[in-house]
């Protein structure tokens, strides 16, 4: 039998993520390993969300509000916007995947920078439009390029602010250029996955400023800063008529209960993010200093992850890495094939870290 797969899909490659890290530890005989590969928070959970959902288990026999009421409303007033302005996601990819769904008409094109998040990509691809990547210049997002891009076709840009892999950042003056060209039918993803960490007061911040452009919308998730990677809860903030359509393609029950309780309570434990931050800002200083200090080039960040250039293939230092019980991610497949991408750990796994690389590197 004749497989009939749906146009564009058997282009797309597979997203392969970070192994996890007790399977690294079985193929490679060792324990104890420190993972500094995936920007997540190495503070943990906040103690609340852990608690909301303790007390939320035993309910797991029902179904979640499919309207995650509680949490909607919770973001509202935490940014001064409607209910209707909001859709929460099964983890910002599911906000990703519904947006070019329900805006990418076929053949329709979607830019990217690039390098960047790759499941802009896959999302593109999968609806059947075609993403256009736009190269960094040097190592960042160049929004007038990206502007130079834009033609009749262009349905969709999407914009990662800070951005991952590199950890650049743009400035609200030249996002308020950007959107000066941008011809009306096309809309603006801001994906601000990891703006909870920047400290640059000029840079854009899409929610702090009013959400009169139709065409602009929020991305924003509860994986980096506030620990739930796991459980898959992102948000996106937009207008009525963007949500009204999210709402009628999304799974009515797209965000499981633990996840929906446990965002709640995160968002509520200022507490935890602000010590969080603290431990994240300062390992980042703390890494950046020791590797220029080793001779090496690492990049400005307003993430909690930035890229070192350790001069030499990174394949390889990854791997020696691995063999030391230290997982970063290595940027060949971005392009970058002397860069390794790094997380800010805590005190003790960014020591880790460093004395591994000097072992590998000697
Ligand atoms: C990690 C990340 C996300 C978040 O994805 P989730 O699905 O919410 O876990 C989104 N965008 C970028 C650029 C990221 O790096």
């Amino acid at each position: 039998m004749k497989l009939n797969v749906v146009e564009g899909i058997k282009s797309i490659k597979t997203y392969v993520p970070g192994k996890p890290v007790g399977e690294l530890e079985r193929e490679y005989g060792i324990s104890e390993s420190v993972k500094l590969a995936s920007n997540e928070n190495p503070c943990g959970p906040s103690p609340l969300a852990v608690k909301a959902v303790q007390d939320e288990l035993s309910r797991m026999n029902r179904y979640p509000d499919g309207s995650a009421c509680e949490l909607t409303g919770r973001l509202a007033g935490k940014f001064n916007v409607k209910p209707e302005n909001i859709v929460i996601g099964n983890g910002s990819d599911d906000l990703i995947s519904l947006l070019a769904h329900a805006f990418l008409p076929p053949g329709s094109e979607a830019l990217m920078p690039f390098p960047s998040f790759l499941m802009y990509e896959i999302s593109v691809m999968s609806a059947g439009a075609l993403p256009v990547k736009v190269p960094l210049n040097g190592f960042s997002i160049d929004l007038s390029t990206l502007a130079d891009h834009i033609t009749d076709k262009t349905a969709m840009v999407f914009l990662t602010n800070p951005n991952n892999p590199t950890g650049s950042w743009f400035s609200i003056e030249e996002f308020n250029e950007f959107i000066k060209k941008l011809p009306d039918h096309v809309l603006v993803i801001a994906d601000e996955a990891y703006i909870e960490f920047a400290g640059d007061t000029k840079i854009f911040n899409s929610l702090a400023r009013p959400l009169s452009d139709k065409r602009v919308i929020s991305l924003r998730t509860f994986s980096k800063a506030y620990g739930l990677a796991g459980l898959r809860i992102g948000y996106g903030v937009m207008a009525p008529e963007i949500a009204d359509i999210l709402h009628r393609i999304r799974q009515p029950f797209n965000v499981n209960a633990l996840a929906q309780t446990a965002a709640a309570a995160a968002l509520e434990d200022e507490g935890h993010l602000e010590k969080s931050l603290e431990i994240i800002h300062k390992g980042v200083d703390f890494l950046q200093k020791e590797l220029t200090a080793m001779g090496l080039e690492t990049y400005p960040t307003q993430a909690n992850f930035f890229l070192v250039d350790v001069k030499t293939d990174a394949a390889q230092v990854f791997k020696a890495l691995l063999e030391q019980g230290v997982i970063v991610r290595a940027m060949g497949s971005y392009g970058f094939n002397t860069c390794l991408r790094v997380n800010a750990g805590l005190e003790t796994e960014n020591l880790r870290f460093i004395a591994a690389l000097k072992k590998v590197l000697a």
